[in-house]
Parts: structure tokens; sequence; C-alpha cells
């Protein structure tokens, strides 16, 4: 295989896809040489089918508004590869989906899946519909109607969709009430469900913890203690809420948080009763940041990111590409050293160039955020067994999964010098056993 070449073919087939390709090429480039020490691999074309998804489901989304006018969005269901387990990953909704950000999320949630150590295959789902601004009625709707669509191609056993930007328990909720009247079935084919219908304890938390977990064990690789250190948040949602609980917890300071309209900044960090603040405003009045500003008298500036702000620690927990070269260049500059990313792709390249140039703790999102999907993958085997863990229990097994992903990342980059290339290890362990399950699966 050759990288450039790969890439080349897949720009020519697919030049309006600057996510999906994006992603790809950031894989494809780390495991150039692993691949070519196996020539069945080429015989195989492993590469190609490995890049562009099993099939995508596309599909028209009509609902009704409060005025009674008919709305219309796009739907989209990506099962990119099931060779380790059945399609797995979450349900965006923002009105920036499109086909190539959800052919990438696919694409990186097949390779997280497989650092899991749990049986699942990688898929991502969503629509240009943005529940923010909309009635709850309104978005009971919208969620019936993608279901209506959706519901033929998904199973307990086929392809297990979750939550992702813009869908939350109310979502999952409502779609997984659809799923189960359309099919018939109560057999928990989503995760993230409500806990009296078959949700699993610890699935709000998993990401956001899990992510802290692995920003631990990356930690202790240089004997370096969380406790006083200061942490940049981006975003407010689900992911960023649960790190900065933790990290609270854990005695850090949480410097920033943000959402799409600007960044609180809170030099001591957050307190309790602020954060606790946070989870209420954003999960039950639906509000804005600035109205945490408002509320407690802190810096807010509309319009930027948080990495200005000299942090020791960076944790993009938004969206993609929320960190340029440019920031990159500015966190370093103001001593930070370590980034562990919850959001998927949160850095673009020339970010990623920067903090391995600088040699920091870098930790790439398919890594740093898969305890989510994994206790998703705890949700699934509970359903199947009928039976319900403690949060307890649940946490251990995140813990453990968490330092099961740190030691592959650990094996498969660790550099002559003695530096942990994670960006190399997570790719390169996450495409091993997927190539692995491929080849002896044959050419389907
Ligand atoms: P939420 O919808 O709960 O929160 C998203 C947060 O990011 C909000 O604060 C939102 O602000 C902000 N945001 C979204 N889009 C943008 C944008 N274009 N620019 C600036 N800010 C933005 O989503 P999650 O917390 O679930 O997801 C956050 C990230 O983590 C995503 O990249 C997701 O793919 C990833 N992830 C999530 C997992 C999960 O279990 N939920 C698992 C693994 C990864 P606003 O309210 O203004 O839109």
């Amino acid at each position: 295989m050759n990288a450039k070449a790969v890439m080349d073919d897949l720009r020519r087939r697919f030049p309006n896809e600057p996510e999906y390709l994006q992603a790809v090429e950031e894989v494809v480039s780390t495991i150039e040489d692993a691949y070519n020490e196996h020539p069945e691999f080429e015989r195989y074309n492993l590469i190609e089918r490995l890049c562009i998804p099993d099939r995508i489901f596309a599909f028209r989304v009509s609902w009704v508004d409060d005025k009674g006018r008919v709305q219309n969005n796009m739907g989209y269901r990506i099962q990119h590869n099931n060779a380790i387990g059945p399609y797995k990953g979450g349900i965006r909704f923002h009105a920036s989906v499109n086909l190539s950000i959800l052919k990438f999320l696919a694409f990186e949630q097949t390779f997280k899946n497989s650092l899991t150590t749990l049986a699942m295959g990688g898929a991502k789902g969503g629509s240009d519909f943005s529940p923010r601004g909309k009635s709850n009625m309104e978005v009971m709707r919208f969620c019936q109607a993608f279901i209506a669509e959706l519901w033929r191609q998904i199973g307990p056993d086929t392809d297990v969709p979750a939550g992702d930007i813009g869908v939350g328990a109310r979502e999952v909720g409502y779609m997984y009430g659809m799923y189960k009247k359309m099919a018939r079935e109560n057999t928990g084919t989503f995760t993230g469900k409500g806990l009296e219908f078959g949700g699993s304890l610890i699935r709000p938390e998993a990401t956001g913890y899990g992510n802290v977990y692995f920003l631990l064990n990356m930690l202790a690789t240089r004997g370096i203690d969380i406790k006083g250190k200061r942490v940049a948040i981006s975003g407010s949602g689900n992911v960023a809420q649960y790190t900065a609980k933790k990290l609270l917890e854990l005695g850090a300071k949480v410097i920033t948080m943000s959402d799409s309209d600007g960044t609180i900044y809170v030099k001591d960090g957050l307190t309790q009763e602020q954060l606790d603040y946070i989870f209420e405003l954003k999960n039950y009045y639906r509000g804005r940041i600035s109205e945490f500003a408002e509320n407690f008298e802190c810096e807010y500036t509309p319009g930027i990111r948080p990495w200005g702000y000299p942090c020791d620690i960076a944790m993009p927990s938004a969206t993609q590409n929320e960190i340029n070269g440019e920031e990159a260049r500015t966190l370093l500059a103001n001593g930070c050293f370590a980034v562990s990313e919850g959001a998927n792709m949160p850095s673009t390249p020339e970010a990623i160039k920067e903090f391995l140039k600088a040699r920091i703790l870098y930790a790439p999102g398919k890594a740093a955020n898969a305890g989510g999907v994994s206790v998703s993958g705890l949700e699934m085997a509970q359903n199947a067994q009928k039976i319900t863990w403690t949060a307890d229990e649940v946490d251990a097994k995140l813990k453990s999964i968490m330092a099961d992903i740190h030691h592959q990342c650990e094996v498969f980059g660790k550099e002559p010098d003695g530096y942990i290339n994670y960006v190399k290890g997570a790719n390169n362990a996450g495409f091993m056993k997927v190539a692995t399950a491929m080849m002896a699966q044959g050419i389907l």
C-alpha cells in the first residue's frame, strides 16, 4: 500500500468530503508500515475495503412543527464496518451534519470500537435537524419520523445507535420508543437509554470520566499528579460536563467551558456549586453558557474558543476541528503539556503535528473518548443478559478498559526514544484487530 496513492484515489472519488478525507488520511499515513509487513492485506485490497463504508442509508425526514408547517430534513446512517461485531455508533443532530462528517465519524468509530476490546463494529448516523430552539413536541415528532425511516436497518445484533451532539437522553428515549413500536421488540436496540428501560448506570458519565481516566494513565507515565492542574475544557454538553465533574472530584481546576456562542473563564477553577449550575442550565433549561457568566459575574468572551487561556491540560469536548495550528502553538507557548480529546477529531492535522513535535502527552479522541462506546457495549451486554450492574461495577470496568486502551497505545506507539505516540499507537492497535477479522472472513 502506498498511503499517498490511496489518498489520491479517495480524493478523486470523494472530492466534496473534506472531514472524511482528513480522518482517513490520519489513519492511513500512520498504518502504512504495519500494513506493508503483511502482503496478504494488499492482495485482498484490504485498505480500500476498510476505508469505504459497507453501506450508507440516506433518507428524507418529514415532520410537522408547532405552527403546523411541514419541515423536511435529511437523515443518514453509515454502516462502516462490522468485522468484529454489530455496527455501533451514535446519532448526531446538528445543522452542520452532512455525509462527509458522518463518514468521518463512522470511520473513526470503527477503530475506536476495536480498541475497546468489546465486540462492536463501526457506524454513525444523524440529521441536519437541530434540536436547539425546538419544543419538546417538535423534537419528539422529528425523532419519530427519523426512526420511521431507519428502524428496518437497525437491531440488537445488527446495528445499535446511541447519542452524540444534539442527541441526549431525551432524543434517545423518543427514538427508542418509536423503534420499539415499529419493531415490536424490547431488546435494547439503542444505548444511552433511561435507567428505567434498560439503560446502564454510568453511561451518561462514561465519555467524560473515561477521558479523565485515560489522562490519568498518560500522566502516570511521567509521574505527574492531576491535583491543582489547570484544565481548559471546550463545550458544555454531555462530554464536557462529566469531564469537569471527575476533574473537580480529583482536585484539578476547570478554568474554561464554552458553547457555540462563546467561552467562560474562571481563573481559580469552577466550584462545585458553579458546575452544578452548568448541569442544570444545560440539561434542564437548555440555556447558553453566557447565562453562567451573568449569574456568577465571571469573564465571558463571545465568539472565542478556550485555547488562548494559559492552562496545563486541554480537553477539547465540543466538536471536530476546534483546535487549529495557531491555537495549538498558543497552547504550547502557554505551557500546556497534555491534550486529551473528548470530542472526535477536535485537532486539525496541523495542530496534531505541533503536539507531536513538542513531544507533549497527546491522546486522540479514538483512544481518549472511547469510554462512552465502551459503556454502551456494557449496556448491550446487560440488556442481552437482562440484568443490571451497579454503578461501581460499571465504573470499575470502564477504568479497566481505559487502562487497557492506554496499554495498547503504548505497545503499538512507543518510539525508540521512549515517547509514546498515541496517534500511531491507537491507529495501529485498532487497525490490526479489524484487519485480522476481515482477512479471516473473506472478501465480503
Ligand atoms: P452535546 O450536544 O451534549 O454537547 C456539545 C457541546 O459542544 C455543546 O456545548 C455545543 O454548544 C458545543 N458545540 C457543538 N457544535 C459546536 C460547534 N460547531 N462549535 C462550537 N461548539 C459546538 O454533545 P456531546 O457532549 O455528546 O459531544 C461532544 C463531542 O464528543 C462530539 O465531538 C462527539 O462526537 C464526541 N463524543 C461524544 C460521545 C458521547 O458519549 N456523547 C462519545 C464519544 C465522543 P451548543 O450548545 O452551542 O451547540
